[in-house]
Protein backbone atom coordinates (compact mmCIF):
# COMPACT_ATOMS: atom_id res chain seq x y z
CA UNK A 1 0.00 0.00 0.00
CA UNK A 2 1.48 2.81 -0.77
CA UNK A 3 0.62 7.23 -1.48
CA UNK A 4 1.87 9.04 -4.35
CA UNK A 5 1.24 12.48 -5.10
CA UNK A 6 0.81 13.60 -8.40
CA UNK A 7 0.29 17.26 -7.28
CA UNK A 8 -0.97 19.59 -4.03
CA UNK A 9 2.62 18.00 -2.43
CA UNK A 10 4.34 21.25 -2.24
CA UNK A 11 1.54 23.66 -3.01
CA UNK A 12 -2.29 24.17 -3.11
CA UNK A 13 -3.53 23.53 -6.88
CA UNK A 14 -3.29 20.10 -8.75
CA UNK A 15 -4.49 17.84 -6.09
CA UNK A 16 -4.22 14.28 -7.17
CA UNK A 17 -3.22 11.32 -4.78
CA UNK A 18 -2.45 7.89 -5.60
CA UNK A 19 -3.21 4.98 -3.50
CA UNK A 20 -1.16 1.94 -5.21
CA UNK A 21 -2.90 -1.25 -3.59
CA UNK A 22 -0.54 -3.05 -5.69
CA UNK A 23 1.95 -2.64 -8.76
CA UNK A 24 -0.22 -1.70 -11.88
CA UNK A 25 -3.17 -2.02 -9.48
CA UNK A 26 -4.68 1.76 -8.30
CA UNK A 27 -6.92 4.19 -7.56
CA UNK A 28 -6.84 8.16 -7.31
CA UNK A 29 -8.61 10.58 -5.24
CA UNK A 30 -8.74 13.55 -7.22
CA UNK A 31 -6.95 14.91 -10.71
CA UNK A 32 -6.72 18.86 -10.31
CA UNK A 33 -5.19 20.96 -12.49
CA UNK A 34 -1.80 22.34 -11.58
CA UNK A 35 -1.98 25.96 -11.55
CA UNK A 36 0.86 29.01 -11.06
CA UNK A 37 3.50 27.62 -8.76
CA UNK A 38 2.71 24.07 -8.63
CA UNK A 39 2.66 24.29 -12.62
CA UNK A 40 5.99 22.76 -14.47
CA UNK A 41 8.49 25.85 -14.78
CA UNK A 42 6.60 28.67 -17.16
CA UNK A 43 3.09 27.47 -17.30
CA UNK A 44 0.44 29.39 -16.27
CA UNK A 45 -1.75 26.07 -15.73
CA UNK A 46 -0.95 22.65 -16.48
CA UNK A 47 -3.32 19.73 -17.78
CA UNK A 48 -1.21 17.63 -18.93
CA UNK A 49 -2.02 14.01 -16.78
CA UNK A 50 2.07 13.98 -16.36
CA UNK A 51 2.16 10.58 -14.93
CA UNK A 52 1.26 6.69 -16.04
CA UNK A 53 -2.18 5.94 -14.94
CA UNK A 54 -2.75 2.53 -16.66
CA UNK A 55 -2.91 1.36 -13.41
CA UNK A 56 -5.37 3.17 -12.32
CA UNK A 57 -9.07 1.35 -12.01
CA UNK A 58 -10.93 4.19 -10.00
CA UNK A 59 -11.33 7.83 -9.89
CA UNK A 60 -13.09 9.58 -6.43
CA UNK A 61 -13.72 12.95 -6.96
CA UNK A 62 -13.69 15.36 -3.73
CA UNK A 63 -15.55 18.31 -5.06
CA UNK A 64 -15.83 20.04 -8.50
CA UNK A 65 -13.45 22.84 -8.24
CA UNK A 66 -10.50 22.93 -10.74
CA UNK A 67 -7.88 22.37 -9.01
CA UNK A 68 -9.63 19.19 -8.02
CA UNK A 69 -10.91 17.74 -11.78
CA UNK A 70 -8.77 19.96 -13.99
CA UNK A 71 -6.67 17.22 -15.32
CA UNK A 72 -9.70 14.65 -15.57
CA UNK A 73 -9.97 15.53 -19.50
CA UNK A 74 -5.96 14.01 -19.41
CA UNK A 75 -7.32 11.08 -17.63
CA UNK A 76 -9.55 10.31 -20.07
CA UNK A 77 -7.65 10.93 -23.19
CA UNK A 78 -4.93 8.72 -21.66
CA UNK A 79 -7.38 5.65 -22.10
CA UNK A 80 -8.73 5.68 -18.41
CA UNK A 81 -12.74 3.60 -18.35
CA UNK A 82 -12.89 3.21 -14.78
CA UNK A 83 -15.67 4.65 -12.73
CA UNK A 84 -15.61 8.30 -11.57
CA UNK A 85 -17.00 8.62 -8.25
CA UNK A 86 -18.80 11.73 -6.98
CA UNK A 87 -21.98 12.83 -5.01
CA UNK A 88 -24.78 12.98 -6.59
CA UNK A 89 -24.39 17.05 -6.51
CA UNK A 90 -20.46 16.88 -8.04
CA UNK A 91 -21.95 14.75 -10.46
CA UNK A 92 -24.56 17.05 -11.99
CA UNK A 93 -21.67 20.30 -10.94
CA UNK A 94 -18.97 18.53 -12.97
CA UNK A 95 -19.32 18.45 -16.66
CA UNK A 96 -20.14 22.61 -16.19
CA UNK A 97 -17.08 22.97 -14.31
CA UNK A 98 -15.14 20.87 -17.29
CA UNK A 99 -16.64 22.63 -19.91
CA UNK A 100 -15.95 26.41 -19.05
CA UNK A 101 -12.51 25.13 -18.34
CA UNK A 102 -12.34 24.09 -21.89
CA UNK A 103 -10.09 27.02 -23.21
CA UNK A 104 -7.50 25.73 -20.96
CA UNK A 105 -7.58 22.55 -22.52
CA UNK A 106 -4.50 21.70 -24.28
CA UNK A 107 -5.49 17.95 -24.96
CA UNK A 108 -9.70 18.22 -26.12
CA UNK A 109 -11.35 15.29 -25.27
CA UNK A 110 -14.08 14.99 -27.86
CA UNK A 111 -16.32 13.18 -26.43
CA UNK A 112 -16.12 14.20 -23.08
CA UNK A 113 -19.26 14.61 -22.04
CA UNK A 114 -20.71 11.21 -23.35
CA UNK A 115 -17.91 9.41 -21.35
CA UNK A 116 -18.19 11.75 -18.15
CA UNK A 117 -22.09 10.20 -18.60
CA UNK A 118 -21.05 6.51 -18.79
CA UNK A 119 -18.03 6.69 -16.21
CA UNK A 120 -19.65 8.94 -13.27
CA UNK A 121 -21.15 7.08 -10.10
CA UNK A 122 -23.30 9.09 -7.97
CA UNK A 123 -22.40 7.85 -4.54
CA UNK A 124 -24.95 9.32 -1.95
CA UNK A 125 -23.17 10.93 1.30
CA UNK A 126 -22.85 8.36 4.21
CA UNK A 127 -23.48 5.07 2.22
CA UNK A 128 -20.63 2.53 1.47
CA UNK A 129 -19.77 2.06 -2.33
CA UNK A 130 -17.51 -1.17 -3.18
CA UNK A 131 -15.00 -0.16 -5.69
CA UNK A 132 -13.71 -2.13 -8.49
CA UNK A 133 -11.11 -4.82 -8.90
CA UNK A 134 -10.80 -5.49 -5.04
CA UNK A 135 -10.15 -2.10 -4.40
CA UNK A 136 -12.27 -2.11 -1.23
CA UNK A 137 -14.58 0.26 -0.41
CA UNK A 138 -15.67 4.24 0.03
CA UNK A 139 -17.48 6.22 1.65
CA UNK A 140 -18.49 10.56 1.69
CA UNK A 141 -18.91 12.46 4.14
CA UNK A 142 -20.14 16.41 4.14
CA UNK A 143 -16.95 18.56 3.72
CA UNK A 144 -18.74 21.75 4.03
CA UNK A 145 -16.54 23.28 1.11
CA UNK A 146 -18.63 23.57 -1.72
CA UNK A 147 -22.33 22.32 -2.72
CA UNK A 148 -21.48 18.54 -2.98
CA UNK A 149 -18.07 18.87 -1.10
CA UNK A 150 -16.96 15.14 0.27
CA UNK A 151 -14.30 13.79 2.64
CA UNK A 152 -13.41 10.21 1.32
CA UNK A 153 -12.99 6.77 3.61
CA UNK A 154 -11.55 4.30 2.00
CA UNK A 155 -11.71 0.52 3.18
CA UNK A 156 -8.48 -1.07 1.68
CA UNK A 157 -8.00 -4.51 0.68
CA UNK A 158 -5.08 -4.69 4.14
CA UNK A 159 -7.74 -3.85 6.41
CA UNK A 160 -6.69 0.31 6.86
CA UNK A 161 -9.23 3.05 6.81
CA UNK A 162 -7.40 5.80 4.76
CA UNK A 163 -9.56 9.40 4.77
CA UNK A 164 -8.58 12.14 2.21
CA UNK A 165 -10.30 15.27 3.77
CA UNK A 166 -10.70 17.36 0.10
CA UNK A 167 -10.82 20.99 0.77
CA UNK A 168 -12.32 21.31 4.56
CA UNK A 169 -14.89 24.21 4.58
CA UNK A 170 -15.31 26.48 7.72
CA UNK A 171 -17.93 25.63 10.15
CA UNK A 172 -20.69 28.34 9.45
CA UNK A 173 -19.91 28.45 5.51
CA UNK A 174 -24.04 29.78 4.35
CA UNK A 175 -26.26 26.97 2.89
CA UNK A 176 -23.59 24.05 4.03
CA UNK A 177 -23.54 21.73 6.79
CA UNK A 178 -20.63 21.47 8.84
CA UNK A 179 -17.66 18.87 7.94
CA UNK A 180 -18.22 15.77 9.58
CA UNK A 181 -15.21 14.16 11.34
CA UNK A 182 -14.37 10.51 10.63
CA UNK A 183 -14.65 7.98 13.25
CA UNK A 184 -11.09 6.69 12.79
CA UNK A 185 -8.34 6.59 10.09
CA UNK A 186 -4.99 4.66 9.91
CA UNK A 187 -4.11 7.36 7.85
CA UNK A 188 -5.68 10.84 7.13
CA UNK A 189 -4.97 12.95 4.29
CA UNK A 190 -5.76 16.32 5.10
CA UNK A 191 -5.53 19.96 3.66
CA UNK A 192 -3.82 23.08 5.01
CA UNK A 193 -4.58 26.11 2.48
CA UNK A 194 -5.04 28.30 5.83
CA UNK A 195 -3.17 25.84 8.50
CA UNK A 196 -1.29 28.69 10.09
CA UNK A 197 -3.69 31.59 10.73
CA UNK A 198 -7.04 32.25 12.06
CA UNK A 199 -10.24 33.43 10.21
CA UNK A 200 -11.58 37.02 11.98
CA UNK A 201 -14.74 37.77 11.70
CA UNK A 202 -17.01 34.76 9.89
CA UNK A 203 -19.78 35.84 12.45
CA UNK A 204 -20.43 39.07 11.60
CA UNK A 205 -19.29 39.06 7.61
CA UNK A 206 -22.77 39.82 7.05
CA UNK A 207 -23.40 42.78 8.97
CA UNK A 208 -20.02 44.35 7.75
CA UNK A 209 -20.95 43.62 4.08
CA UNK A 210 -24.25 45.59 4.80
CA UNK A 211 -22.11 48.36 6.22
CA UNK A 212 -19.29 48.60 3.43
CA UNK A 213 -22.03 48.22 0.67
CA UNK A 214 -24.27 51.03 2.59
CA UNK A 215 -21.09 53.42 2.70
CA UNK A 216 -20.41 52.98 -1.00
CA UNK A 217 -24.30 53.60 -1.54
CA UNK A 218 -24.45 56.75 -0.03
CA UNK A 219 -21.73 58.08 -3.13
CA UNK A 220 -23.53 56.38 -5.87
CA UNK A 221 -21.75 54.58 -8.33
CA UNK A 222 -21.01 50.88 -8.78
CA UNK A 223 -19.98 48.54 -5.98
CA UNK A 224 -17.76 45.58 -7.86
CA UNK A 225 -17.53 42.45 -6.06
CA UNK A 226 -14.93 39.73 -8.16
CA UNK A 227 -16.47 36.47 -7.19
CA UNK A 228 -15.56 32.74 -8.12
CA UNK A 229 -18.64 31.61 -10.24
CA UNK A 230 -19.16 28.17 -7.76
CA UNK A 231 -19.24 28.57 -4.25
CA UNK A 232 -18.35 32.68 -3.18
CA UNK A 233 -21.38 33.95 -5.50
CA UNK A 234 -23.93 31.94 -3.86
CA UNK A 235 -22.47 32.58 -0.40
CA UNK A 236 -22.54 36.73 -1.71
CA UNK A 237 -26.47 35.93 -2.30
CA UNK A 238 -27.28 34.48 0.84
CA UNK A 239 -25.89 37.08 2.46
CA UNK A 240 -27.56 39.92 0.40
CA UNK A 241 -30.69 38.25 0.66
CA UNK A 242 -30.23 38.35 4.33
CA UNK A 243 -29.71 42.07 4.38
CA UNK A 244 -32.47 42.94 1.95
CA UNK A 245 -34.60 41.02 4.06
CA UNK A 246 -33.99 43.14 7.22
CA UNK A 247 -33.78 46.79 5.33
CA UNK A 248 -35.86 46.02 2.04
CA UNK A 249 -37.54 49.14 3.64
CA UNK A 250 -35.09 51.51 4.15
CA UNK A 251 -34.79 54.19 1.48
CA UNK A 252 -30.79 52.92 0.76
CA UNK A 253 -31.65 49.21 -0.44
CA UNK A 254 -35.02 50.25 -2.15
CA UNK A 255 -34.57 49.11 -5.55
CA UNK A 256 -30.83 48.33 -5.54
CA UNK A 257 -30.14 45.90 -8.35
CA UNK A 258 -27.91 43.09 -7.34
CA UNK A 259 -26.15 41.96 -10.26
CA UNK A 260 -24.90 38.39 -11.39
CA UNK A 261 -22.90 38.92 -14.58
CA UNK A 262 -21.79 35.92 -14.93
CA UNK A 263 -23.56 32.97 -17.28
CA UNK A 264 -21.24 30.30 -15.42
CA UNK A 265 -22.42 31.91 -12.02
CA UNK A 266 -26.12 31.89 -12.71
CA UNK A 267 -25.77 28.13 -13.95
CA UNK A 268 -24.11 27.36 -10.58
CA UNK A 269 -26.90 29.20 -8.75
CA UNK A 270 -29.77 27.37 -10.66
CA UNK A 271 -28.43 24.08 -9.63
CA UNK A 272 -27.60 25.27 -6.10
CA UNK A 273 -31.15 26.49 -5.75
CA UNK A 274 -32.25 22.47 -7.51
CA UNK A 275 -29.99 20.93 -4.97
CA UNK A 276 -31.76 22.48 -1.79
CA UNK A 277 -32.27 19.74 -0.27
CA UNK A 278 -28.46 19.64 0.87
CA UNK A 279 -28.53 22.73 2.18
CA UNK A 280 -27.84 23.54 6.06
CA UNK A 281 -30.44 23.78 8.57
CA UNK A 282 -30.32 27.74 8.40
CA UNK A 283 -31.12 28.37 4.65
CA UNK A 284 -33.98 25.35 4.76
CA UNK A 285 -35.55 27.13 7.31
CA UNK A 286 -35.85 30.55 5.03
CA UNK A 287 -37.37 28.76 2.26
CA UNK A 288 -39.42 27.32 4.64
CA UNK A 289 -40.20 31.01 5.49
CA UNK A 290 -41.46 31.77 1.95
CA UNK A 291 -37.65 33.62 1.62
CA UNK A 292 -35.67 32.56 -0.98
CA UNK A 293 -31.88 33.09 -0.50
CA UNK A 294 -30.68 32.27 -3.82
CA UNK A 295 -33.97 34.27 -6.32
CA UNK A 296 -34.84 37.61 -4.47
CA UNK A 297 -36.54 39.78 -6.29
CA UNK A 298 -33.60 42.55 -6.51
CA UNK A 299 -31.38 39.67 -7.98
CA UNK A 300 -30.80 40.40 -12.00
CA UNK A 301 -28.67 37.73 -14.13
CA UNK A 302 -26.78 38.96 -16.87
CA UNK A 303 -26.51 35.72 -18.96
CA UNK A 304 -25.98 37.62 -22.88
CA UNK A 305 -22.40 39.23 -24.14
CA UNK A 306 -24.13 42.29 -25.67
CA UNK A 307 -26.15 42.81 -22.46
CA UNK A 308 -23.16 42.78 -20.51
CA UNK A 309 -21.29 45.69 -22.63
CA UNK A 310 -24.47 47.75 -22.75
CA UNK A 311 -24.28 47.50 -18.44
CA UNK A 312 -20.72 48.42 -17.92
CA UNK A 313 -21.69 51.04 -20.45
CA UNK A 314 -24.62 52.52 -18.42
CA UNK A 315 -23.52 52.09 -15.37
CA UNK A 316 -20.30 54.10 -16.58
CA UNK A 317 -21.80 56.98 -17.83
CA UNK A 318 -25.02 57.24 -15.16
CA UNK A 319 -23.55 56.24 -12.12
CA UNK A 320 -26.85 54.77 -10.60
CA UNK A 321 -26.06 52.26 -7.40
CA UNK A 322 -25.76 48.84 -8.35
CA UNK A 323 -23.85 46.01 -7.09
CA UNK A 324 -22.22 43.87 -9.69
CA UNK A 325 -20.86 40.17 -8.38
CA UNK A 326 -19.11 39.06 -11.51
CA UNK A 327 -15.47 36.60 -11.93
CA UNK A 328 -12.54 35.65 -12.29
CA UNK A 329 -12.14 36.01 -8.34
CA UNK A 330 -8.87 37.23 -8.43
CA UNK A 331 -9.46 39.69 -11.42
CA UNK A 332 -6.99 37.41 -13.91
CA UNK A 333 -9.60 37.14 -16.30
CA UNK A 334 -13.85 37.00 -17.32
CA UNK A 335 -16.19 39.89 -17.21
CA UNK A 336 -15.07 41.56 -14.03
CA UNK A 337 -12.33 42.99 -16.31
CA UNK A 338 -14.57 45.17 -18.42
CA UNK A 339 -16.11 46.85 -15.34
CA UNK A 340 -12.47 47.13 -13.66
CA UNK A 341 -11.40 48.69 -16.62
CA UNK A 342 -14.35 51.24 -17.39
CA UNK A 343 -14.88 51.88 -13.76
CA UNK A 344 -11.77 52.25 -11.70
CA UNK A 345 -10.93 55.17 -13.02
CA UNK A 346 -14.03 56.90 -11.18
CA UNK A 347 -13.59 58.02 -8.24
CA UNK A 348 -17.84 56.54 -7.07
CA UNK A 349 -16.74 52.83 -8.13
CA UNK A 350 -15.92 50.91 -4.65
CA UNK A 351 -14.27 47.96 -5.32
CA UNK A 352 -14.93 45.03 -2.72
CA UNK A 353 -12.88 41.71 -2.21
CA UNK A 354 -13.62 39.32 -0.55
CA UNK A 355 -11.82 36.62 -1.45
CA UNK A 356 -8.04 35.75 -1.14
CA UNK A 357 -6.13 37.26 -3.84
CA UNK A 358 -2.97 35.26 -4.65
CA UNK A 359 0.53 36.53 -5.08
CA UNK A 360 1.01 37.71 -9.06
CA UNK A 361 -2.54 38.31 -9.88
CA UNK A 362 -3.98 41.73 -10.95
CA UNK A 363 -6.55 41.13 -7.94
CA UNK A 364 -3.14 41.60 -6.20
CA UNK A 365 -1.91 44.38 -7.77
CA UNK A 366 -4.90 46.08 -7.29
CA UNK A 367 -5.43 45.53 -3.70
CA UNK A 368 -2.06 47.02 -3.16
CA UNK A 369 -2.09 49.92 -5.21
CA UNK A 370 -2.40 53.84 -3.87
CA UNK A 371 -5.15 56.10 -4.67
CA UNK A 372 -4.16 57.73 -7.85
CA UNK A 373 -1.78 55.23 -8.80
CA UNK A 374 -1.21 54.02 -12.64
CA UNK A 375 -2.51 50.82 -13.14
CA UNK A 376 -2.19 48.90 -16.27
CA UNK A 377 -4.87 45.81 -16.84
CA UNK A 378 -5.46 43.84 -19.65
CA UNK A 379 -3.82 45.81 -21.80
CA UNK A 380 -5.31 49.38 -20.75
CA UNK A 381 -3.87 51.88 -18.47
CA UNK A 382 -6.08 53.21 -15.31
CA UNK A 383 -5.05 55.82 -12.70
CA UNK A 384 -6.92 54.29 -9.98
CA UNK A 385 -9.74 56.57 -8.28
CA UNK A 386 -12.26 53.73 -7.01
CA UNK A 387 -11.80 53.17 -3.71
CA UNK A 388 -11.07 49.41 -2.98
CA UNK A 389 -12.02 47.43 0.39
CA UNK A 390 -11.16 43.89 1.56
CA UNK A 391 -13.88 42.06 3.13
CA UNK A 392 -12.50 38.89 4.84
CA UNK A 393 -14.94 35.92 6.46
CA UNK A 394 -15.57 34.62 3.61
CA UNK A 395 -13.10 31.96 3.33
CA UNK A 396 -14.30 28.64 1.65
CA UNK A 397 -11.62 26.84 3.80
CA UNK A 398 -11.00 25.81 7.03
CA UNK A 399 -8.95 27.48 9.47
CA UNK A 400 -5.97 26.63 11.34
CA UNK A 401 -8.63 26.28 14.39
CA UNK A 402 -10.97 24.39 12.13
CA UNK A 403 -8.57 22.34 11.43
CA UNK A 404 -7.11 20.72 14.66
CA UNK A 405 -11.07 20.70 15.89
CA UNK A 406 -11.53 18.49 13.07
CA UNK A 407 -8.84 16.24 13.68
CA UNK A 408 -9.81 16.05 17.88
CA UNK A 409 -13.35 15.80 16.99
CA UNK A 410 -12.62 11.94 15.19
CA UNK A 411 -13.84 9.11 17.39
CA UNK A 412 -10.23 8.31 18.12
CA UNK A 413 -7.14 10.15 16.60
CA UNK A 414 -5.30 9.42 13.33
CA UNK A 415 -2.48 6.79 13.28
CA UNK A 416 -0.81 8.36 10.65
CA UNK A 417 -1.64 11.74 9.31
CA UNK A 418 -0.61 13.20 5.50
CA UNK A 419 -0.17 17.02 5.51
CA UNK A 420 -0.90 18.12 2.10
CA UNK A 421 -2.90 21.01 -0.07
CA UNK A 422 -0.95 23.82 1.30
CA UNK A 423 2.90 25.92 0.77
CA UNK A 424 5.36 24.10 2.74
CA UNK A 425 5.91 26.12 4.88
CA UNK A 426 2.55 26.63 6.48
CA UNK A 427 2.13 22.77 6.16
CA UNK A 428 4.91 22.45 8.48
CA UNK A 429 3.50 25.11 10.67
CA UNK A 430 0.57 22.78 10.57
CA UNK A 431 2.48 19.32 11.67
CA UNK A 432 4.04 21.34 14.40
CA UNK A 433 0.00 21.81 15.68
CA UNK A 434 -0.43 18.30 14.84
CA UNK A 435 2.19 17.11 16.81
CA UNK A 436 1.15 18.44 19.88
CA UNK A 437 -2.44 16.71 20.17
CA UNK A 438 -2.52 13.82 22.34
CA UNK A 439 -2.67 10.21 20.43
CA UNK A 440 -1.62 11.39 16.81
CA UNK A 441 0.50 9.14 15.23
CA UNK A 442 3.37 10.33 13.00
CA UNK A 443 2.92 13.43 11.09
CA UNK A 444 4.54 14.18 7.73
CA UNK A 445 4.36 16.35 5.15
CA UNK A 446 4.14 16.20 1.57
CA UNK A 447 6.27 18.73 0.80
CA UNK A 448 8.71 16.86 2.59
CA UNK A 449 9.13 14.22 -0.96
ZN1 LIG B 1 -11.76 23.54 -3.29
Amino acid sequence: MELVHHGAAYGVTGSCHEVVVAPGLSLLVDCGLRQGRDAPAGQGADDRLGFDASGVRALIVTHVHIDHVGRIPALLASGFTGPIFATPASVLLLPLTLEDASSLRSNPCADLDLRLRRQLVAVPYGQWQPLPAGLGQLRFQHAGHILGSALAELDLPNGERWVFSGDLGAPDTPLLPDPASPQRADLLVIESTYGDRSHQGRAERGERLRQIIERTLRDGGTTLIPAFAIGRTQELLYEFEQILHQFRGSPLWRELPIIVDSPLAARFTRHYRRLAALWDEEARQRLQAGRHPLSFTELVTIDDHRDHLALVNRLAQSGEPAVVIAGSGMCNGGRIMNYLKALLGDARTDLLFVGYQADGTPGRMIADAEPGQRLWLDGAEICLAAQVHQLSGFSAHADQDDLLRFVRQMGSPPKAVRVVHGEPQVQQAFARQLRQLPGVGVVSCGSDG
